[in-house]
């Protein structure tokens, strides 16, 4: 069987546009998978409805598209995938390594986020209720082809995590686990943002028997107050208009050594000298870079 050596995917949630951030990280998926004759795959987080931005998705394809950042085979959407996750949470309960969780925030607040087993052996019906899957007292580490190793123990810094939410929408994590695997992603190429839920979804790997990819977590792009970029600060979409310069500018944060007579140049002449000169030894080796400092 010819299976392609590198997949990877770009895997943006329509909460909002696509800033200079998503361009950063969607840009290094891009270049890593390109740059080896890779498959490069577009997949819509569309798990949260009530947050969703409406036109949000439109918008994110016709950036990428003005981008020049054009993917491979059909969009996929998570809203599409209900049927597989509510089949692998029905699995999971059965099998005694989720439950059901009726816990309030009110009842959880207090515990820096990482929570403390209450439903553990409650025997909650599920409906109604969050449904949480029960994690070992391990560490789960990888080692980061850009951050280098990152360990995370996730019995005493993150405790049982949600899979399932209270309201019915299914958890990030569980799908992203269950996607990427289905897709055949080979390297996860995302920003510095998600380096902590990595580890979580190790243990998801691990306990559905699926391959780990490579990761590569590029540098989280941060406003000078040390803000994140993107949907609670509301930074700006990127525009259509400005493809070229702020690809220019996306390379330098990725620390591409783009020559000064390629500043100029088109989307399609800056991704062909990207792609062919793409070298990940050159991203810096930080967890966020400012913004301000790329301009
Ligand atoms: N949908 C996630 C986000 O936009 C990224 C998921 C991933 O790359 O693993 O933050
Ligand atoms: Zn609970």
């Amino acid at each position: 069987m010819n299976v392609p050596a590198y997949i990877g995917r770009f895997a943006p949630t329509p909460s909002g546009y696509l800033h200079f951030g998503s361009l950063v990280a969607a840009l290094a998926s891009y270049l890593d998978a390109r740059s080896v004759g890779g498959r490069w795959l577009l997949r819509m987080e569309d798990l949260d409805p009530p947050r969703e931005v409406p036109g949000a998705q439109d918008a994110i394809l016709r950036t990428l598209e003005s981008y020049g950042l054009q993917w491979d085979g059909e969009l996929v959407r998570q809203s599409q995938r209900h049927a597989e996750y509510q089949a692998l949470v029905e699995r999971l309960l059965h099998q005694g390594l989720a439950y059901a969780c009726t816990c309030s925030r009110k009842q959880l607040q207090g515990y820096h986020g990482i929570y403390p087993g209450t439903c553990r052996d409650a025997g909650h019906a599920p409906h109604n209720a969050a449904i949480r899957l029960r994690v070992p007292e391990l560490s789960y580490g990888f080692i980061d082809r850009v951050q280098g190793e990152y360990h995370q123990h996730l019995g005493r810094e993150i405790g049982d995590f949600v899979i399932r939410r209270r309201d019915g929408f299914y958890a990030y994590q569980l799908a992203v686990v269950l996607d990427d695997a289905w897709q055949g992603v080979t390297d996860v190429v995302r920003g510095a943002d998600l380096l902590d839920s990595t580890p979580r979804q190790l243990y998801l790997q691990e306990l559905l028997g699926l391959a780990q990819p490579r990761y590569l977590h590029v540098p989280l792009i941060i406003q000078p107050d040390g803000h994140k970029l993107g949907k609670s600060y509301r930074s700006p979409p990127l525009p259509t208009d400005q493809a070229a310069p702020l690809l220019v500018r996306a390379l330098r944060a990725l620390g591409q050594a783009l020559p000064g007579e390629l500043e100029q140049a088109r989307p399609a002449e800056l991704l062909a000298w990207a792609v062919s000169h793409w070298d990940v030894g050159r991203i810096p080796h930080s967890r966020t870079l400012a913004e301000a400092q790329l301009r």
